[in-house]
């Protein structure tokens, strides 16, 4: 099994770098990446966890990026570090914590005291991500459940809805392309785009040296799928499987559990050494 889409407490997953290794092990994972949101913090002990085990591991980083009124996910493999990659995951990381700041001071005039403080508390770290304030907001009554949380506080709209200044779609994947890595759209079919409009990203994607899309993400039926794999055949980008693994609660499937790529289209790992 491959699995190329996962998040570590680095993020907003529920395990920790070793324990993800241990969970691939024991699922039968032969390459996995760990690409948690805005950060590759997690590698260092991702890494070490590995070795000597008989598990390939791939860099990656999930960024958040900005095109037109969207707010989309980037997936980044094979970064190698140059300073424009650093400067890149810094301003998101200012990003996110300015934003998360934000977010906590709209819900403590909903009531919700030092909300900032205790999603950082929650999260482990501070560059806290909307599922940890949506968490906090179940813990304290608030909310029924995480969806319910976006639905009444944190989706656009919202009171607590803060827009956040991401890199643009463009600069992302340059700078992905630029250090030799490949670009890939995270779960194209959740941004609720028209066909029309997901083309015309797709366009604007490879034109600034965009790789793969996602063809296999997550909970994405099996018509998706299909449909996916000959989005992906049809505009001559490669295809990308992930589970989009955060932890063992909600609806999501487990690590390196997600269907298998559809045999027409060429997987992303065609040309890897791995
Ligand atoms: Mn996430
Ligand atoms: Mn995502
Ligand atoms: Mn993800």
């Amino acid at each position: 099994m491959i699995d190329l889409h996962c998040h570590s407490t680095f993020s907003d997953g529920a395990l920790s770098p070793e324990d993800l290794i241990q969970r691939a092990i024991k699922h039968n994972i032969t390459c996995l990446s760990l690409t948690d949101h805005d950060t590759m913090e997690g590698y260092s002990r991702l890494l070490k966890a590995a070795e000597g085990k008989p598990i390939t591991i791939v860099n990656g980083i999930e960024l958040s990026v900005r095109w037109k009124k969207y707010d989309l996910h980037i997936l980044g493999y094979h970064i190698t570090s140059t300073d424009e990659m650093a400067q890149l995951i810094d301003s998101q990381r200012t990003s996110r914590i300015t934003r998360a700041h934000q977010i906590g001071l709209a819900l403590e005039t909903k009531g919700i005291s030092d909300a900032y403080q205790k999603a950082c508390i929650i999260a482990g770290h501070q560059h806290v991500a909307r599922p940890h304030f949506a968490q906090l907001l179940v813990h304290e009554g608030r909310a029924r459940d995480m969806q319910a949380a976006f639905k009444q506080f944190l989706a656009r709209g919202r009171p607590a809805y803060v827009p956040t200044p991401w890199v643009s779609l463009e600069d992302a994947v340059a700078c992905i392309h630029q250090t030799k890595g490949q670009a890939v759209i995270a779960h194209p079919l959740k941004y609720g785009l028209t066909r029309t409009k997901l083309h015309e990203l797709i366009n604007v994607f490879k034109e600034a040296g965009g790789a793969g899309i996602e063809v296999v993400s997550g909970e994405i039926t099996s018509t998706q799928i299909k449909e996916m794999a000959g989005t992906a055949t049809r505009f001559n980008l490669l295809a990308s499987s992930g589970s989009d693994f955060h932890n063992d609660k909600g609806s999501r499937i487990p690590l390196g559990r997600q269907q298998q790529l559809p045999i027409n289209c060429t997987p992303i790992w065609h040309n890897w050494t791995i």
